[in-house]
């Protein structure tokens, strides 16, 4: 039946995974390094969290049983927010159930058809599917080039709605966006900037608060949207926006993503509660955590692989043909580490690499292991860059 549209080529397939240390992953009776988590703090088998999470379990039982507008707004949801609202020096935060329903939810509550959205060529898919499904007018800018952005905004009418996306840490390059020139190019402009921080609020920053401590950009500036994910390095469930009290009303009223779906599990929020305590508590998480990140990369990179311009726990190693990438995985997994092959389309086409994702879980040692592992790998040496 050629119109059946179950019956399509399909590649990809889910690992059964069956015993998660987060250090190690266990799959068919074989464990295997785990270098593809974004459990980046090494929260998500601590026992102050899932305390917090059996207990919000206990009080508040195992479902909100509504959608927040109705009688779903248990109050452990709008503790979190108050909390994350205080931590990230904000003026209002919003839950989401998901990063992804987050963006689905909130760029077309903000755009509509006669707006302009301009967003960085290699933004995730949910900020896509945001922004088609705003039908707003769609322009996307290659990956950091602010000069062309400018080109673009100097294009269209000043009188324009106009909405710069991009995210922080990018979530397959590991490289960090400019925020200070898209701010600059946003005021000049007259447009909001709407940074999704999935990869970078709790990871970056001495503090964790994300790219705007890293570039000491008042977190009330009025033209910055924030997103950050609760499921990442909050080793939680659900998503955030941060930004002004009238932002959270019309989200309220008209996100549709946030009106039309249960709110989270408490227990959840419970969790993503006792998490924010402790990114705040322990800085030394995040300090290993990025110890092992420059360590990583210093290795690849004296061993001739080429990372890209990553700064981050997200390491890619470019080895741009697809065979390549998925032998490279195979090989290594066949050394019980994981790390898998990413390709086009989740990359550009010629760009298919290895991703790493690191953890704080992951020691130094690991790292040696994994790349001696990798060096001895027949297909080595790798391509180097401009090849
Ligand atoms: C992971 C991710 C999301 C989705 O967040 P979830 O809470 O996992 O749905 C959105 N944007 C970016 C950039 C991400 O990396």
């Amino acid at each position: 039946m050629a119109n059946n549209p179950i019956e399509t080529f399909i590649e990809n397939s889910l690992k059964n995974i069956e015993e998660d240390s987060r250090r190690t992953l266990q799959n068919n009776n074989k464990k295997l390094l785990n270098l593809s988590s974004n459990n980046y703090l090494g929260l998500a088998n601590d026992k102050r969290l899932k305390q917090a999470g059996a207990r919000a379990l206990q009080k508040y039982g195992t479902s909100s049983s509504a959608s927040r507008l109705i009688a779903g707004n248990i109050k452990i949801h709008e503790d979190l927010e108050n909390a994350l609202t205080e931590y990230f020096q904000s003026e209002a935060c919003l839950l989401y159930n998901s990063g992804y329903q987050a963006n689905l939810g909130i760029i077309p509550t903000l755009m509509d058809k006669n707006d302009e959205i301009i967003c960085d060529r290699l933004c995730h898919a949910s900020i896509i599917d945001g922004v088609l499904l705003s039908g707003a007018k769609f322009r996307r800018f290659p990956h950091f080039d602010y000069n062309i952005l400018e080109n673009i905004l100097k294009k269209i009418p000043p009188q324009a709605k106009k909405l710069i996306i991009t995210e922080s840490i990018f979530s397959m390059n590991g490289d960090i966006a400019d925020i200070p020139v898209l701010l600059e190019l946003a005021i000049k402009y007259n447009c909001l900037l709407y940074i999704d921080e999935a990869h970078s609020l709790g990871v970056l920053g001495e503090k964790g608060k994300g790219l705007l401590e890293k570039f000491n950009i008042d977190p009330k500036n009025k033209n910055i949207i924030r997103l950050g994910t609760l499921g990442k390095a909050f080793a939680s469930f659900g998503a955030f926006i941060l930004g002004s009290k009238n932002l959270r009303e019309l989200l309220i009223n008209k996100s549709r993503s946030f009106i039309y779906s249960t709110a989270i599990p408490p227990s959840a929020s419970a969790v993503s509660f006792a998490a924010l305590k402790i990114i705040e508590s322990e800085p030394s998480r995040r300090k290993k955590l990025w110890d092992s990140t420059f360590y990583f990369i210093q290795k690849l990179k004296e061993s001739g692989f080429d990372t890209l311009r990553t700064q981050s726990p997200i390491i890619p190693i470019l080895l741009k043909d697809n065979k390549t990438t998925m032998e490279f995985s195979r090989r290594l997994f066949k050394e019980n580490i994981f790390i898998p092959g990413i390709r086009p389309p989740t990359v550009p086409s010629g760009q298919s690499r290895l991703r790493i994702s690191l953890t704080s879980n992951i020691s130094k040692d690991d790292i040696d292991t994994v790349i001696d592992k990798l060096v001895k790998i027949p297909l080595f040496p790798p391509l180097k860059k401009g090849d």
